[in-house]
């Protein structure tokens, strides 16, 4: 039997979603900018799914600009600000994914800005009071994640927003892993930049949306034919867009949080050496990170991929790459102990079946590693 238990690298793709691809897809085959029937018919479709997001994320419509994703929606955020800002410090947790860490170190680099990053607490969470520590007038852009794509711990983004805003310093906010996992309303939040990615919430992979708060420049590096407001150029995702809007507020992550808690409680009761990242802490409900001492969590992974079940043994975007985590790292949480981690996310359909099943795999799978060593 086969279980996913990988959903915040990604998740299925939902049926309503592709349904809504493919009627877009096959009866608005146009381009949205041309004036024709054909044109329209897109073009109306576009303006529908934009329409649904801007209310559901609680922003006018006129906010949005679809990228293919949410590392280019956090490119635009970060090269948008920092290449018309003047030269200064970016403040920036340690815990970012790749896709913001990345982006700020280069940009930093390229353009001559400070790079201050703020490590988080032991617990995985940022220190709302450390972060906006660091901020003064010379700062020019500040970066906090909503909630943490391997830890799945909540971060304090409201106070760091709130702060941003009177030191007028403007701030992103990669909400990439927040969409569906908790209340998500980014007019109340006010960011200047907030990013979502549809693949997250069962919508199709390489569409996403950047939100720019309205009046906040942000400089573009797509130019061409003034798609997006100008913002990016170049002819509009249609089925990819509408498949993002039929998505949204189908899967409610919230519901599994019995299943993620029963599973740690089964785990901790069967291997009580295991340490679960972020416990004490607000997390997302579907997330459970983990180390097991002693074992090589590429191993462990493999061994449960034998057995069926697909889980991470760190951020899926860099898993290939043989480097611990940098967010465990970043969390005070040693080279060993991290590379014995693993991060299970579940999803809606996953009952406590599969999280029993998933312990006693782990639990088989410890005591033949330690018996093959000789342990
Ligand atoms: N930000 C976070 C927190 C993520 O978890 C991910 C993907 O794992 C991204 C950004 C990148 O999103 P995408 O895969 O749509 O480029």
């Amino acid at each position: 039997m086969q279980r996913y238990l990988d959903y915040n690298a990604t998740c299925p793709t939902l049926g309503v979603a592709l349904e809504a691809m493919h009627e877009a897809a096959t009866h608005a085959s146009g381009n949205p900018s041309s004036m024709h029937w054909a044109g329209r018919s897109a073009r109306r479709i576009l303006d529908d799914a934009r329409d649904k997001i801007a209310h559901y994320l609680n922003v006018e419509s006129g906010s949005l600009v679809f990228t293919s994703g949410g590392t280019e929606a956090n490119n635009m955020a970060i090269f948008g600000c920092l290449s018309i800002a003047k030269k200064g410090k970016v403040v920036v947790s340690a815990i970012e994914h790749p896709s913001v860490l990345q982006t700020i170190a280069y940009w930093c680099e390229r353009l001559g800005h400070e790079l201050c990053l703020v490590r988080p607490q032991k617990n995985g969470q940022v220190d709302a009071k450390a972060f906006c520590a660091e901020l003064d007038e010379r700062t020019v852009m500040a970066c906090l994640m909503w909630a943490n794509n391997e830890s799945g711990v909540i971060q304090p983004v409201q106070q760091v927003v709130d702060a941003c805003k009177k030191l007028s310093v403007p701030v992103l906010v990669d909400g990439v892993q927040a969409l569906g996992k908790m209340q998500v309303d980014v007019h109340a939040l006010g960011a200047d930049f907030t990013s979502f990615s549809a693949h997250k919430i069962g919508g199709p992979k390489g569409v996403g949306v950047l939100v720019i708060r309205r009046g906040v420049p942000c400089e573009t590096w797509a130019l061409g034919g003034g798609q997006e407001r100008g913002r990016r150029s170049g002819t509009e995702n249609v089925p990819a867009v509408a498949g993002f809007a039929a998505a949204l507020g189908v899967l409610n992550y919230a519901d599994v949080e019995a299943v993620r808690d029963g599973f740690e409680e089964k785990l901790l009761a069967n291997m009580s050496d295991v340490t679960i990242h972020g416990f004490d802490v607000e997390r997302v409900a579907n997330t459970s990170m983990f180390t097991v001492p002693g074992m090589d969590g590429e191993t462990l992974l493999m061994q449960l991929d034998l057995a069926g079940f697909a889980v991470a043994s760190g951020s899926a975007c860099s898993s290939g790459k043989r480097e611990p985590s940098h967010v465990l790292q970043a969390m005070g949480v040693g080279e060993r102990a991290a590379r014995s981690s693993l991060r299970v996310s579940f999803g809606i359909e996953h009952t406590a079946d599969d999280a029993n099943a998933l312990v006693d795999e782990l639990v088989r799978i410890r005591s033949l590693l330690k018996h093959m060593a000789g342990l």
